[in-house]
């Protein structure tokens, strides 16, 4: 059964069992600051889990791109060398909110897995949770009684709190769960030893395929678990291994999602899969690595230096350094992937199609770079090879190497080995400790459980009509760490506090009571739906009444950068074309910040035209034309540009101005004229074929031309208030290159002319053509003369002293005639004299300089250098 059709079944299969069917979510998240990446299918819809919402339908099924790379599911260091962990998977899910539990969850998986794909019943184990005593739970044996409808008793089998117990966090929801497991073993080997005795210990061929965990605990702060009144269905079972066990195949990289990629690389590299075991770990990690990546990319996240972004660039280095290291690939070679990859899946997610080229451009740009990386750690290390001094290299070099330089670690131990070097390991990972726990001291954080203080679920935003209102804190919690100290989150009933997203700043303002007490709400967040204001005190009356208030200034100055940007994107597209799509925005109360897909700088005539065309639209007083809470097809029927890389909900918010209409939860300008003026004040790269443009708006503009207008008036005082400022400047430019030529001919004339006067004065000492002297030169004009001086002269000896700005300066330049023959080194002479200018030097043994800080002993030094040759 090809993947498509196992995709496919899956969807039809719960759709007929009333489940909307929903496309998957960007694996990179905007609004959860507790998770990167989405690592499981149910993280797009925690706020469901947690009671902060309602989906339309209480059931849902989808296949969600999964990335387990960093926090508590770390696979990376798996991909490659086992042959069912990778970092970019699919997870088939069906869920139920509130809606049917363990009996439907496990008749349905059975009856999917045996009847609809057919699997063999033979092949398959289940696991039940056995219980915890320090939890104080029982075995889960409502899941045992309902498995034993279909399965047989040997082939239930117990598993313990690691396996079978799910927790979402430290806190939330949780609860038990049974694995469905595979044993695709031959015949012979499961005659040696049973299948049961390989369940969840890491054999390649007994692996577990399907986990449904049936959500009916929420785990407070102190680790306590309290029954939750909606209990729900969480499933996940990972595509690429049903596949393997459907196409009757032994790795989930024989399978026709990874086959076409291999046979790619095998063409590229000019290798063979299946030859040589290290060959086919790079080609694994590879293939693996560049679905991570393309699929990241697509949804909007670039690789860069700090946080997802950074994940991102360490994931493609390892493939780079993979193909660098076991397939001699020295030149980028990964992009060329891209192309199979999408034709491959971008039926199933369309954004591997529309944004191959993007995709490609950026993983090319970025494996020239890190190659460029590998070859300056090479030389790098090349030094430390040589200054070792016995056959380990330390682990503080080493970690500078990787630290300072980013070049990896194993490719270090690798080429130290290959010269017979050994890698001071255990120093190396002291270093890296001593580094990680200055990260953790300066990142750590405790959160504590919330304190409800009215039991009331549902809040309600109003920050689109209004900047106060009065408002109820339902619930607070205090939050502490190193970088804020201590922090208050407030949740109220309602909030005009506009939170952080969608490229948008969070509110600040103030919450005031009867009493005329005043907190001061510095950042508003959104966390899994809710609305979250971040307070440096707690109110003293928590449970009256409170006036909240938005500082009105800033929110307007946000809103007029939001519109602007709106309009830029509408001006992009217009100016430059549809290839244009928005990568990234940031809107401040001060600037705005737009990152586009285009290829090229932008000239001066089309940020011109840029500029015209959203001053145009300020100028037409354009409207805010809103709908809010609109199906995404209207809108988008309306002509709205869909991002991809957004999370939408059932309903979206369309916000439109003239003929730009975007999907966008930020707050807007009631109409463009509030905006002013638009100005654009830098253009520049951000990564291979993304620019970004910086932009001004409002007030920040007035400032802008203030401060300009005072420059410019300065300016034109010193050309003594020129009529015509810019010609006066040229004329003076002109003016100070002619004077700079003349200065130039003026001095070589004056060294020529020194020169000849100073041929006339040269000494004869001992067959030594000798003169020291005090010359009006500078160190460079010095040096030249002392070597014309040589080239015309043989056994010369010549010391030169000048002075200026309180500064000595002695040059000694000996013909290497005298060096070799009579033993004179002007390093050393120089270094002797230096004490009389209070200074030091060096150089060579036929030129050498010393600068000091006393002039006065110029003379001096002139007067002794005859001591080296009397
Ligand atoms: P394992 O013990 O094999 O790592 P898990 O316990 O981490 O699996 P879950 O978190 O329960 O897995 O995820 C649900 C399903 O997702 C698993 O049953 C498996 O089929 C699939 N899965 C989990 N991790 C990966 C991965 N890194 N690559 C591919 N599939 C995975
Ligand atoms: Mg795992």
């Amino acid at each position: 059964m090809k993947s498509q059709e196992v995709r496919s079944k899956f969807l039809n299969f719960f759709k007929d069992k009333a489940h909307s069917i929903v496309p998957s979510a960007p694996m990179v998240l905007k609004d959860d600051p507790t998770l990167m990446f989405v690592n499981s299918g149910m993280a797009p819809f925690k706020e469901y889990f947690l009671g902060n919402g309602q989906p339309k339908n209480s059931r849902i099924a989808d296949t969600q791109k999964c990335l387990r790379v960093s926090g508590k599911h770390n696979d990376l260091e798996e991909v490659g060398y086992d042959t069912y962990h990778h970092t970019l998977f699919e997870m088939l899910g069906n869920w139920s909110f509130g809606d049917y539990f363990k009996k439907e969850a496990i008749a349905w998986a059975w009856e999917l897995l045996t009847e609809v794909y057919g699997i063999d019943k033979d092949i398959l184990y289940v696991t039940v949770f056995e219980g915890n005593e320090d939890d104080q739970l029982a075995m889960d044996s409502e899941a045992f009684e309902l498995w034993k409808q279909f399965v047989p008793e040997d082939r239930i089998l117990m598993g313990n709190k690691k396996d079978n117990f799910w927790e979402m966090g430290d806190q939330g929801p949780c609860g038990p769960c049974s694995e469905i497991h595979v044993d695709i073993r031959s015949a012979e080997e499961k005659a040696k030893v049973p299948g049961k005795d390989l369940v969840n210990k890491d054999h390649p061929q007994v692996v577990e395929i399907w986990n449904l965990v049936f959500m009916q605990y929420n785990r407070k702060a102190n680790g306590s678990l309290e029954v939750l009144p909606n209990k729900h269905i969480d499933t996940g079972m990972g595509f690429e291994r049903l596949c393997m066990v459907l196409q009757g195949v032994q790795s989930n990289y024989d399978t026709d999602v990874f086959t076409p990629i291999i046979r790619e690389i095998e063409t590229i590299a000019q290798s063979n899969y299946r030859k040589n075991e290290k060959v086919d770990v790079a080609i694994r990690v590879i293939a693996d690595h560049v679905r991570a990546v393309a699929f990241s990319i697509a949804d909007g996240q670039l690789p860069s230096n700090t946080g997802a972004g950074y994940v991102i660039r360490r994931i493609l280095r390892r493939a780079i350094r993979y193909g660098f290291t076991f397939l001699d690939q020295k030149q980028p070679f990964i992009y060329r992937l891209v192309d199979v990859l999408s034709e491959k899946m971008g039926t199933a997610f369309p954004e591997l199609k529309s944004q191959k080229h993007l995709i490609e451009n950026v993983i090319k740009e970025e494996e020239a770079s890190f190659l460029r990386t590998l070859d300056q750690g090479l030389i790098i290390l090349d030094g430390i090879v040589k200054s070792t001094k016995g056959t380990m290299v330390s682990g503080e070099k080493a970690f500078e190497l990787y630290d300072t330089y980013g070049f990896p670690i194993d490719l270090t131990a690798l080429i130290l080995h290959e010269k017979g070097l050994s890698l001071d390991e255990k120093g190396f990972n002291e270093e890296l400790q001593k580094q990680k726990n200055r990260s953790r001291a300066a990142s750590e954080m405790s959160t504590g459980d919330w304190t409800v203080l009215i039991d009331d679920a549902d809040q309600e935003f109003i920050g689109y009509d209004a900047l106060e209102a009065n408002v109820k804190i339902t619930r607070y919690r205090k939050v502490t760490s190193k970088k804020d100290g201590e922090m208050y989150q407030l949740v109220f009933n309602l909030t005009p506090f506009y939170p952080e997203g969608g490229g948008q700043v969070g509110d600040k303002g103030y919450l005031e009571d009867v009493h005329g007490d005043v907190v001061y709400i510095v950042d508003t967040k959104k966390e899994n739906n809710v609305i979250i204001h971040f307070a440096k005190s707690l109110p003293e009356h928590l449970t009256e009444s409170h006036k909240a208030v938005v500082d009105a200034k800033q929110r307007y100055r946000t809103e007029c950068n939001h519109t602007a940007t709106h309009l830029l994107h509408q001006a992009l597209r217009e100016v430059l074309g549809d290839h244009v799509e928005q990568k990234g925005s940031a809107v401040h109360s001060k600037y705005l910040r737009f990152d586009f897909s285009h290829f090229s700088k932008l000239t001066v005539e089309e940020l011109r035209d840029v500029e015209n065309f959203v001053n145009a639209r300020i100028d037409g007083k354009l409207p805010l034309i809103e709908k809010r809470n609109i199906p995404m097809d209207e809108a988008l029927n309306e002509g709205a540009m869909a991002l991809f890389g957004e999370k939408y909900g059932d309903t979206v918010r369309a916000v439109r101005f003239g003929k730009s209409i975007e999907l966008c939860g930020g707050t807007h300008v009631k109409n463009t004229a509030d905006i002013w003026h638009f100005k654009i004040v830098s253009e520049g790269a951000v990564a291979a074929g993304i620019r970004r443009i910086e932009a001004i708006t409002n007030d920040a503009v007035k400032d802008f031309y203030v401060e300009n207008n005072r420059q410019f008036f300065e300016m034109k005082d010193l050309l003594n208030n020129s009529k015509e400022p810019v010609k006066a400047l040229q004329s003076l430019q002109e003016e100070n290159a002619n004077l700079k030529k003349q200065i130039e001919s003026l001095l070589k004339d004056k060294a020529k002319n020194i020169k000849g006067d100073l041929k006339a004065e040269l000494q004869d000492i001992n067959g030594i053509k000798f003169l020291a002297k005090e010359l009006d030169l500078d160190a460079s004009g010095i040096k030249d003369l002392c070597f014309e001086l040589g080239s015309q002269f043989d056994n010369l000896f010549l010391l030169f002293a000048a002075s200026s700005d309180g500064k000595a300066l002695l040059s000694c330049y000996i013909s290497k005639e005298l060096v070799e023959s009579k033993g004179l080194n002007a390093g050393q002479i120089v270094r002797d004299l230096g004490k009389y200018i209070q200074g030091g030097g060096g150089g060579q043994a036929f030129f050498a300089t010393a600068g000091g800080k006393n002039p006065d002993g110029i003379q001096e030094a002139l007067d002794k250098v005859k001591d080296y040759i009397a």
